[in-house]
């Protein structure tokens, strides 16, 4: 029973982009767009050459934004502000995922490696702006971002989060690595299951794998 597998823990930890929503509702998309006409823009380089870049940095640095700042010195608000700069309309509440997240036991925080005025956005276009602790956002990783281990660190730290009785929601699995290490209950949450033995469950729909933890009865 996935259950039991969560028995111990207290504090509950969701990725926000393709996790909190679904990939089908096509936010993301409109990021990543202005990912590549933001790198166009200031780096002054054409569509290929940015979306090149944009997928070495993700390789080596885990986001664009931080191989920005690595290799141009970028200032993460401005670039944040700016991606983020996209129509909400896309998405839509989902009270049988609020209700689910409501009655996971214990604190219930969202961790982004987007900024945390972009986050509270989203959970109010999904209508989940009630059932969450606290919304961290790179920001509060002094603006280093997941997989890295600093970034867990930081944002960890600040919640007071202790990583064996705490689980993580993840599209992501690069993200799940430092999670899994710290002891931390792995759930990936995507299409297709990603390979490794960092994550503990898959399912391509969080809303469903939460059904298996809470009791679902509708109130
Ligand atoms: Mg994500």
């Amino acid at each position: 029973m996935p259950r039991d597998s969560f028995s111990h823990v207290t504090t509950w930890v969701f990725d926000l982009d393709n996790t909190l929503y679904p990939p089908h509702m096509r936010l993301f998309d409109q990021i990543e767009r202005k990912m590549t006409a933001w790198v166009m823009t200031n780096l002054k380089v054409t569509e290929d050459r940015a979306d090149h870049l944009r997928a070495t940095y993700w390789r080596t640095y885990g986001t664009t934004l931080a191989g920005l700042m690595a290799e141009h010195d970028v200032d993460p608000m401005d670039y944040l502000t700016d991606v983020h700069d996209i129509d909400f309309s896309v998405l839509s509440p989902d009270d049988q995922l609020a209700r689910r997240i409501a009655r996971l036991p214990g604190r219930r925080i969202v961790f982004t490696n987007g900024d945390s005025v972009y986050a509270s956005k989203v959970l109010a276009a999904r209508g989940l702006s009630g059932v969450f602790d606290a919304v961290y956002g790179v920001e509060h990783a002094d603006f280093r971002p997941k997989p890295e281990a600093a970034a867990f660190r930081s944002v960890f730290a600040k919640d007071g989060l202790t990583p064996t009785s705490a689980a993580m929601f993840e599209d992501d699995d690069r993200n799940l690595r430092v999670p899994h290490d710290w002891g931390m209950r792995c759930v990936h949450i995507a299409p297709e299951r990603g390979e490794g033995d960092h994550i503990h469950h898959h399912s391509a729909d969080l809303s469903e794998f939460l059904a298996l933890l809470v009791d679902d009865s509708a109130a």
